[in-house]
């Protein structure tokens, strides 16, 4: 079961801090590679986790996406080049493991 913590309003950026998203990579790419389809499980999973990672590793606006996901403590995709499990170990939080795979890094 996953734990949320709600996000404060305050924690929340200004729109004109979101316009990094323009130059974002994944906009030429299926959103189908950042967000898992349901019951997504092992080598599939995996692969496609490291093709995002991949993709995020030559995005020129990596830092901003990966300080918004953190921020807003986004729950689900890849973002800023990590998953939502990194982003559980970087924010301590608990989730329950659709599989016991280890992801790969990009
Ligand atoms: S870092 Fe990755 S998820 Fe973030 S904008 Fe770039 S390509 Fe998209």
């Amino acid at each position: 079961m996953r734990a949320y913590r709600t996000v404060r309003q305050s924690d929340l950026p200004e729109p004109e801090e979101l316009n990094w998203r323009l130059a974002a990579t994944c906009r030429i790419v299926s959103p189908a590679l950042f967000f898992h389809p349901t019951n997504e499980r092992g080598p599939k999973r995996q692969k496609r986790i490291h093709e995002a990672k991949k993709i995020c590793s030559q995005c020129p606006v990596q830092r901003p996406c990966r300080d918004y996901a953190l921020a807003v403590r986004e729950p689900f995709g890849i973002w800023g080049g990590m998953s939502e499990e990194d982003r559980d170990r970087i924010l301590g939080r608990g989730r329950g493991r659709a599989d016991n795979t280890t992801e790969r890094s990009a």
